[in-house]
C-alpha cells in the first residue's frame, strides 16, 4: 500500500529529511530540490510530498496535488531566471528510464534544449 511503498521511497525519505537534498523550494504539497546528477546549467526535480507512483497516477489521486506541482515548477522557473524557457519533464516506465517511482518532475533550463528530444 501506499505506507509501505513510502517507507524505503528515496524521494519520501528526502521530504523526511532523512536524506540530504539541496532544496530550492518548498510549500504545503511539494518539494524541489537539485537533481544529484545535473543534465543541464539548471536541473531541479519537483516532487509531491504525497507518495504516487507516477504524474497519472498523482492525477487519478490528488489531482490538488498535481496542481500545486505545477504552479511549484512554474514558480522554480521564475526563481531560477529560467525567463529565456525551460523543459518540463516527467519520464513514467522503464522505457523512459524512470528510475523513482515517486512522481515527480525534471525542470531543466539555462541551455538551448534540443527538439526532438532523443
Ligand atoms: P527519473 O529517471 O526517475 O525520471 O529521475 C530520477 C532522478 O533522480 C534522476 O535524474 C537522478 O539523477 C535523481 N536522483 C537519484 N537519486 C538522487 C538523490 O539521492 N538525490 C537527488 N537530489 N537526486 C537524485
Ligand atoms: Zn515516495
Amino acid at each position: 500500500d501506499q505506507e509501505t511503498a513510502a517507507d524505503d521511497c528515496l524521494f519520501c525519505r528526502i521530504i523526511r529529511r532523512e536524506i540530504p537534498a539541496d532544496v530550492v523550494l518548498e510549500d504545503e504539497h511539494t518539494l524541489a530540490f537539485r537533481d544529484i546528477s545535473p543534465q543541464a546549467p539548471v536541473h531541479v526535480l519537483v516532487i509531491p510530498k504525497v507518495h504516487h507512483p507516477d504524474a497519472a497516477a498523482l492525477a487519478a489521486a490528488a489531482p490538488e496535488a498535481l496542481v500545486a506541482l505545477v504552479e511549484a515548477v512554474g514558480a522554480v522557473a521564475d526563481q531560477e531566471g529560467l525567463w529565456e524557457g525551460y523543459r518540463t519533464v516527467f519520464n513514467t516506465g522503464a522505457r523512459a528510464h524512470q528510475t523513482v517511482f515517486h512522481a515527480h518532475a525534471h525542470v531543466l533550463g539555462g541551455r538551448d534544449m534540443a527538439w526532438p528530444p532523443g
